[in-house]
């Protein structure tokens, strides 16, 4: 609860303004807006006739979800006609490549990460987040998104006090990456609304069902599937502090894929076959199976009426049928949850509560299925729809200081941060799952005598090479004052704040010389590759600890050859014509075996070298100590 001020006698009496921060659920297929009134959170929806146009116009959350899409078009006098929400979603049908849905989906990505069907013509370079052709020109996701997040505003702006908002938590899936998030901040900026903090959205659902009243140390479990997104989140509390134990999910999977699994057995049923269909029929296809799906919600059998190429077929669709058609999807789920189970290192027993988050969870199949898996009815007495949106509110308010609730929430970060080291192997410096906001320093050296620079190279993923991980962002440290290998001391730090940025600084230690990246990549990883990175991790263990072994060797091997190299220049004449042939030639060899990458080779060319290296070193060693007692006396050593 605010306190209300109390100006001091004598004192000019400001009018009290109570402010405001809003709760932003920037949803894939729907999203809201709510802030806390007198204490408690609210949904801010819009006046009823705003809603009337769309095609879900008989329900009543039409006031307060806003479908997340935008039309570009043009009127009958040709001038710009955009339209948001239900208008919008009205469309689809007739223009659907003007009528931008889960834009969210293109958030942060480059275009050669784009590999779901979509009915749009995607313009720009393939490693550049693409933009959308329309009649108005083309159009970026960032700029589509703000124009969501610009609706909402103002319907918070019409609710409550003029220039009473002082910004908004805008909710992630938590799944979401650097670019990404970035993509989400850039998109809020653009209309000039502040950004307080960006949250992942399980942990929002969270602080909404308020799981941190509990004082004793619970797991919960946030199982979020939405239009087009699907999140799951083990929550750990204990004295009122969440802490995300462990996160996971697939930022490609969702209420849509649910839609187009129900879509192509309705065309299986008419015996068509799903790829003969064009993208508008199937359009229109996808929103009947969408409205036939919510349907089975509240009825357990119906008879679903659609048109193809003219003709009329009609199709009886119950919760069993469906659950069988849905079953890649469902079985996804659980096998994520599974995984990050094991990766917060409990088990379903440990689990207090299981909470249902997002539209797609209100299906009775859904619930079924996640009653089943966890052995426990899950919690949903907040409606699935609303509770991150709630939450987010509940937190900005907290965040702003109108309330005196003390919260603290831990995220982690969705996958290992690290950097690349010689031989393109990656030094992981912060691990996947790690809370943030964190801060981890390391103390590199030089790879070559007096090398000047190095280059730090930021890298995503759970593999040990660079090549199989995701490179965020390089830069170049200059100036390393002249030392030998091994002697510079670079200190690199990386540090992800509460928004999950990530910031990599590099300082020479002897120099205080210093250098740093703010991680903005221009795309981001794609859900599945992702995915990919993850599971490439776990498959991979074993044969990334030999090839480990194999590149650290083959370093090993190249550091000496370049050591014997600079000794050779300088020492070079103290070995015979017959010793430096030899030991040119065992270099020889062993260059040959790194580049044959062939373990049992290297280690015998390393031992054949290290024969003729250890004679030169002691060469040069005599040479060095008769050079020290070189015009002393021997008494003076004795
Ligand atoms: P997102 O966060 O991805 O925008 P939401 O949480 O708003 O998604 O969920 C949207 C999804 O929920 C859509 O796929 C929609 O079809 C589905 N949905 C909404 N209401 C129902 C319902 N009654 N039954 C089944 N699915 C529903
Ligand atoms: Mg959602």
């Amino acid at each position: 609860m605010s306190l209300l001020q109390i100006a001091e006698p004598n004192q000019s009496t400001k009018p009290h303004t109570h402010r405001y921060a809003l709760g932003i659920d920037l949803g894939t297929t729907r999203s809201l807006v709510a802030v806390v009134r007198s204490g408690k959170p609210q949904v801010i929806g819009d006046k009823v006739s705003e809603c009337q146009s769309g095609a879900t116009a008989d329900s009543i959350d039409c006031q307060k979800l806003l479908p997340s899409v935008v039309y570009f078009g043009k009127d009958d006098q040709g001038n710009n006609q955009t339209l948001v929400g239900s208008y919008a979603e009205a469309m689809a049908e007739k223009l659907p490549q003007f009528t931008i849905r889960s834009v969210k989906r293109f958030m942060g990505r480059a275009k050669t990460d784009i590999k779901f069907n979509h009915p749009y013509e995607l313009v720009g370079e393939n490693n550049v987040m693409p933009s959308i052709a329309t009649p108005q020109g083309d159009k970026n996701p960032v700029e589509i998104s703000s124009i969501l997040l610009k609706h909402l505003y103002d319907r918070a702006k019409k609710a409550l006090p003029d220039n009473s908002i002082v910004g908004a938590v805008i909710t992630v899936p938590a799944y979401f990456d650097e670019a990404q998030r970035q993509a989400t901040k850039d998109a809020a900026n653009l209309i000039g609304l502040h950004v307080i903090r960006l949250l992942n959205e399980p942990t929002a659902a969270a602080v909404a069902y308020g799981l941190d009243k509990n004082s004793e140390q619970v797991y919960h479990l946030v199982y979020d599937l939405g239009g087009g997104t699907f999140d799951v989140s083990v929550l750990k509390l204990n004295h009122s502090v969440f802490e995300v134990l462990a996160t996971g999910g697939n930022s490609a999977l969702g209420g849509d894929d649910i839609d187009r699994l129900i879509a192509n057995y309705l065309l299986k049923s008419a015996n068509f076959d799903p790829k003969s269909i064009d993208n508008q029929q199937k359009q229109a296809l996808n929103v009947i199976a969408r409205q036939a799906k919510e349907k089975l919600t509240t009825q357990d059998s119906m008879v679903v009426s659609f048109q193809i190429n003219q003709q009329t077929y009609q199709v009886t669709l119950n919760n069993a049928i469906v659950a069988e058609v849905i079953k890649p999807v469902s079985d996804r789920t659980i096998v994520i949850c599974d995984q990050v189970l094991r990766d917060a290192k409990l088990t379903k027993a440990d689990l207090h509560e299981v909470v249902l988050v997002g539209g797609s969870t209100r299906m009775p199949i859904v619930q079924n299925l996640v009653a089943n898996y966890f052995g426990k009815k899950p919690l949903c007495r907040i409606n699935p729809d609303e509770v991150v949106a709630l939450g987010a509110s509940k937190y900005a308010d907290q965040l702003i200081g109108e309330t005196d609730d003390q919260i603290l929430l831990l995220d982690v970060t969705p996958l290992s941060l690290g950097l690349e080291t010689m031989g393109g192997l990656v030094e992981v410096i912060i691990p996947r799952n790690t809370p943030i906001p964190v801060k981890r320093k390391q103390v590199f050296t030089t790879y070559q005598d007096y090398q000047n620079a190095m280059i730090v190279h930021v890298v995503q993923g759970e593999r040990d090479t660079v090549k199989d991980n995701r490179s965020l962002g390089q830069f170049k440290l200059t100036d390393i004052p002249a030392m030998k290998a091994g002697i510079a001391r670079i200190e690199v730090t990386f540090a992800i704040d509460a928004n999950g940025q990530l910031t990599v600084t590099a300082q020479e230690l002897t120099t205080g010389k210093h250098s740093e990246i703010t991680v903005k990549p221009s795309y981001g990883l794609s859900a599945t590759e992702q995915e990919k990175l993850l599971q490439a991790g776990f498959d991979n263990a074993m044969l990334d600890r030999e090839k480990r072994s194999l590149i650290e060797q083959e370093v090993e091997a190249d550091r000496e050859l370049l050591a014997i190299d600079s000794a050779l220049a300088e020492f070079g004449q103290l070995l015979t014509k017959e010793q430096s042939t030899q030991l040119q030639n065992a270099m020889q060899a062993l260059k040959h075996a790194i580049d044959s990458h062939d373990k049992a080779r290297l280690t015998d060319a390393v031992h054949a070298l290290k024969l003729h290296s250890d004679e030169f070193a002691s060469i040069i060693m005599n040479q060095a100590v008769n050079q020290s007692m070189a015009g002393t006396n021997t008494k003076d050593w004795i």
